[in-house]
């Protein structure tokens, strides 16, 4: 069973994250002062305090990875962080994520897992952003592969249209969205689900997905706060998954505003 990507990430992958963040720190740092080593002659030509001054720059700018790194960490291990700082984090934390990547393959660790520890860590960063949400600004949006390969109801112009007849989580999902008062959407791909946010414009997604599909979502449709839950592949990719919805349903426990519903 996959783990279910809103609790908090094993300690390994909180170790791996930041020992690739670290690599990531010291290949900038050696590419870094190369290039301002070869840029010295011409830069001393404009001014001759050029160089301290972009060198002075470069290195500020570097040095946002390992505070990064350390509010990760902190967020991760529940230290209450500010909004802002949480949020510069999960943006250095974008922006590194493809050398990250570059690292995780040369350490023997697979993208799957990579992309499992972004979700993990995105997730901490900005689950506690917005505090919490009324039930109709918030958007759970559902893959199409968790619907019963059989099922002859087409949900995905209207969610509505499921039985809940058990067979599939869906059913058990639109019995939550009900409860809480959430939008449920049941989407074919990225395209219609960017569609829906910009029709509907939640404050909050709440999406289950493949870790491809989440890592590559959250970060399209950010500064929009998604939060991602991996889904269940019994059968293999996108036929007949599953989901915690349990987990599910923990997560709207903790982000629905129900006094304002
Ligand atoms: S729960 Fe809904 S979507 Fe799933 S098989 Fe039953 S009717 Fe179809």
């Amino acid at each position: 069973m996959s783990t279910v990507s809103v609790q908090a990430p094993a300690a390994g992958r909180r170790r791996w994250l930041v020992i690739a963040c670290g690599a990531v720190f010291f290949l900038l740092l050696a590419v870094g002062g190369g290039v301002w080593y070869l840029m010295r002659p011409g830069l001393a030509a404009i001014h001759p305090q050029l160089p301290v001054a972009v060198g002075v720059a470069g290195l500020s700018g570097l040095l946002l990875l390992p505070a990064a790194v350390l509010a990760i960490v902190a967020g991760l291990a529940g230290v209450g962080l500010p909004v802002r700082l949480r949020l510069a984090a999960w943006r250095v934390l974008l922006w590194t994520f493809p050398l990250l990547v570059g690292v995780g393959r040369l350490i023997g660790t697979g993208k799957e897992e990579i992309e499992r520890s972004f979700i993990a860590v995105s997730n901490s960063l900005l689950r506690h952003r917005n505090g919490r949400i009324p039930g109709d600004r918030i958007m759970v949006m559902l893959p199409h592969c968790l619907q019963l390969g059989e099922c002859p109801h087409k949900i995905t112009q209207n969610p509505g249209n499921c039985r809940q007849c058990g067979q599939c989580d869906i059913g058990r999902l639109i019995s939550l969205a009900e409860t809480y008062r959430v939008n449920v959407q049941v989407v074919t791909g990225g395209t219609l689900a960017r569609r829906l946010i910009r029709q509907l414009r939640p404050l909050l997604v709440i999406a289950v997905a493949c870790e491809r599909d989440l890592s590559s979502g959250i970060k399209d449709v950010f500064p929009l706060p998604a939060l991602g839950i991996l889904n269940i592949r019994p059968q293999g990719p996108c036929l007949n998954t599953r989901v915690d919805v349990a987990a599910v349903e923990r997560l709207l426990e903790e982000v629905v505003d129900r006094g304002r519903e």
